[in-house]
């Protein structure tokens, strides 16, 4: 007979690792399994690091809640464990008056999910604050922020091993079985083995559809069709001209090509959203041309042969390209009837922001 263990989360991500550290610290028994050799080799470290403020969500949301609610709790716990983050605030750009009446309703949104210091600045307050933008109209968020997703992954995790858990690393779980009294999960790797747990979470990002499609006995019904976005992000070297993040109207994919520094004030332009059917992170320098338009709407100092290629993010998707607004989801045996199980499905941005609050619903759900 199988020896049945407590709690198993899959995947290594700042969800995943976050879930692990609120299971454990709860006192619950956890291991967690990393198919990588390293923790936070996919979503987690190839993103734009932003601490979202909750603006752009429908209220009422699983994203409008939990990226408000985990802001918070990032900026507190990221203040209490010497995580480098800094409120740099962000400016939503409208290049022309049409796209004034889409910010007003993100405006509208961000104040009905709780987002009360969001201002109009007119075009020249924003020409006093950011020189380099143009813009008709932008609105400020001076709580978007930003974190250093290494040092945040590295704390979750030194957090759960003193609190007990276990975390095994190039350890895939390959396939698994619904049990009477639990969920037996193959693991790959160079220790191979069946084990029994009473409770699984399936955290395995992009991956988490494929891993809940292994698991016999899962109703596949419920099991959603995973799409992939992939996001370039392009450098540009030397001081940057801009103190906050520049974001553009968002489209119906993504947030748009925006100003996306780093802690170091390094300058970097992205994420694209090129839907593939496959996740990869090879670079296409020919996406060039696209984001020297894009950026250009609202930074038309852009020189030619300023940017260089930098590297690509995968975002878990749940529609395909152009559906618009698509949740979070928490999926437990409310909807797939296996006791112990919860799936984690299309955790896209605000993931990052909102890691903290996520593993909080994921505890509260499985209590
Ligand atoms: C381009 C881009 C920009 C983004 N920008 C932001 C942003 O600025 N702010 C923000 O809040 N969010 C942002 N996000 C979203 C955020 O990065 C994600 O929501 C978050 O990182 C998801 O974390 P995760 O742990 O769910 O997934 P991941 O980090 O992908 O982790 C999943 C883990 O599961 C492991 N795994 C997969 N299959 C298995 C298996 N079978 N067995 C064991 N392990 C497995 C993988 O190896 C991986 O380590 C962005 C995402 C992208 C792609």
């Amino acid at each position: 007979m199988t020896e049945r263990l407590d709690c198993a989360v899959i995947g290594g991500g700042v969800v995943g690792l976050a879930i692990a550290r609120r299971l454990a610290l709860s006192g619950r028994q956890v291991v967690l399994f990393e198919a990588e050799k390293r923790t936070g080799q996919h979503a987690s470290s190839r993103n734009s690091e932003v601490m979202h403020a909750g603006i752009y969500y429908p209220s009422g949301t699983l994203k409008a809640r939990l990226c408000v609610a985990g802001r918070r709790m990032l900026a507190s716990y990221c203040g209490e464990h010497g995580i480098p983050c800094r409120r740099v605030g962000k400016l939503v750009v409208a290049v022309t008056e049409d796209e004034i009446a889409q910010l007003e309703q993100h405006k509208a949104h961000g104040e009905a999910n709780g987002v009360d210091d969001l201002a109009w600045l007119d075009r020249e307050q924003v020409r006093a604050l950011e020189p380099a933008v143009t813009c008709a109209r932008a609105l400020s968020s001076p709580s978007t922020g930003l974190v250093d997703s290494h040092g945040l992954m590295q704390a979750l995790a030194a957090d759960a091993r003193r609190a007990g858990a276990d975390i095994v690393l190039a350890s895939p779980v390959v396939s698994g079985e619904v049990a009477d009294d639990g969920i037996d999960l193959d693991i790959g790797g160079r220790e191979p083995g069946r084990f029994r747990f009473r409770t699984v979470v399936n955290s395995a990002g992009f991956g988490a559809p494929a891993v809940a499609r292994s698991l016999r006995g899962l109703p596949t019904e419920t099991i959603p069709t995973p799409y992939f976005a992939r996001g370039h992000y392009f450098t540009v070297s030397g001081p940057s001209p801009f103190r906050r993040l520049i974001y553009p109207v968002p489209g119906k994919d993504g947030l748009g090509i925006h100003v996306a520094l780093d802690l170091g004030g390094n300058l970097r332009f992205g994420p694209d959203v090129c839907f593939t059917s496959f996740p990869d992170y090879e670079f296409d320098e020919s996406r060039a041309a696209h984001f020297y338009g894009a950026i250009r709407c609202y930074y038309p100092g852009l020189a030619e042969g300023a940017l260089a290629p930098g590297f690509v993010g995968v975002r878990s998707k749940l529609a395909p390209e152009g559906s618009g607004f698509v949740d979070f989801v928490l999926q437990g045996s409310e909807a797939h009837k296996v006791p112990g199980l919860l799936n984690l499905f299309g955790i896209d941005s605000p993931g990052l922001t909102s890691c903290l609050a996520l593993a909080e619903e994921a505890g509260r759900r499985l209590e």
